[in-house]
């Protein structure tokens, strides 16, 4: 494999179809798949992404925010597409798009179908979202009449599908709770289905869930997370390749003192002589500052360098006394074998977070076409 000369976040498009396979061979043939591309495909790239898993075979596609499914139409994505959380204020432009919004609220659902309405739309596909327990954004059980009859007074509209979201779907610990929010949902789907008079599709599997549950992959999953090569436990992570390789080069070699300090406010101070790396990556490329002083690390010919002191904007220093390196070589942050997943644990956050931290700064290099 080539090596960078600036920072890079390479990203393996093999890996991405491998993952995609994998989850894939955890479900039924006729359930559909619905690739979760928010946050620029969680910090790595959606475009490319997307077009890949429209032609690896994906059924749908999820967004959370209007402007993200804007980018995938305007780049050529034909798939529908799911906007998780929209807002009154972006119906017309979901509705110009063809996106498909999720309804979760009476407010959005009697707005949606007025806008529906003004533009004479007919059986316009939404998705009705229910919380069944993580309580952040849906309907309750309660509300499934009043749903009914607001739909079924207009033929503005349609229920594509309903849908609900698991709270801990990864944490084995709470079984109990996730099979609860299951029995939930298909008490709702049951009911829901008798009061509209048809049948939407039932989705409520996020990555875990199709792993953990699947007596409760229905008509859809929802896959983000594992697509992106992580399973959210050592058991899983095994099957999936992290696409992602964040690496950067040695800008500049420092020889210290005993004494001497490194870095901003002198956060790291030497008792030794040693030997210090100088890297152009820094909390606005996504390298947060509870990376730094210690807990953060990266990776030079394979020997772990810590990164001492603070994280500066845009460049972090590392311990490299005992590394044999020069100027211009390369450094990974992470990539396939030292995972995003095992820097995010040492800094007491989740992949997740660190992934989708990537900022827009960093540039993106596709590999394995
Ligand atoms: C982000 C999201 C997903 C994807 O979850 P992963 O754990 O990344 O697979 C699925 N459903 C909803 C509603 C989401 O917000």
């Amino acid at each position: 494999m080539t090596k960078v000369e600036e920072t890079v976040l390479e990203i393996d498009l093999k890996a991405l179809k491998h993952n995609f396979n994998h989850l894939k061979s955890k479900i039924k043939s006729s359930t559909k798949f619905m690739a979760v591309v928010k946050a620029y495909a969680y910090g790595n790239e959606a475009i490319e992404i997307a077009k890949h898993l429209q032609s690896f075979g994906a059924d749908y596609f999820a967004v959370a925010y209007l402007n993200e499914g804007i980018a995938l139409r305007n780049s050529g994505i034909t798939k529908p597409i799911l906007v998780l959380h929209p807002q009154a204020i972006n119906f017309k432009k979901i509705i110009e798009y063809n996106l498909e919004p999720s309804i979760y609220s009476s407010k959005i659902l009697e707005k949606f179908i007025s806008v529906a309405f003004q533009e004479k739309l007919k059986d316009y596909p939404v998705h009705i979202k229910f919380n069944t327990g993580l309580n952040r954004l849906g309907f309750w059980q309660d509300d499934i009449k009043y749903i009914a009859k607001t739909v079924n007074e207009t033929k503005n509209i349609s229920v594509k599908s309903i849908f609900s979201h698991l709270a801990a779907s990864e944490d084995l610990e709470e079984k109990t709770f996730t099979l609860n929010q299951i029995e939930k949902f298909k008490s709702i789907a049951d009911n829901f289905k008798k009061e509209i008079g048809y049948k939407p599709w039932l989705h409520m599997c996020n990555t875990s869930g199709i792993l953990n549950y699947p007596e409760a992959h229905l008509d859809m999953v929802r896959s983000g997370i594992g697509l992106y090569g992580f399973g959210n436990s050592e058991k899983e992570n095994k099957n999936l390749i992290p696409i992602g390789s964040l690496k950067t080069i040695i800008s500049q070699i420092h020889h210290i003192k005993k004494g001497d300090s490194v870095g901003y406010n002198r956060a790291f101070k030497s008792n030794k002589s040693q030997k210090t790396a100088t890297l152009p990556i820094g909390h606005a490329d996504g390298i947060r500052r509870q990376y730094g002083n210690g807990n953060g690390f990266v990776y030079i010919n394979n020997k772990k360098a810590p990164i001492i002191g603070n994280v500066c904007m845009d460049m972090i220093m590392v311990d490299i006394t005992h590394i044999d390196c020069e100027e211009g070589d390369e450094v990974v942050i992470f990539d396939a074998n030292t995972t995003a997943e095992s820097l995010a644990i040492a800094s007491n956050t989740i992949s997740y977070e660190l992934i989708t931290g990537i900022s827009q700064r960093v540039k993106r290099r596709f590999i394995n076409l």
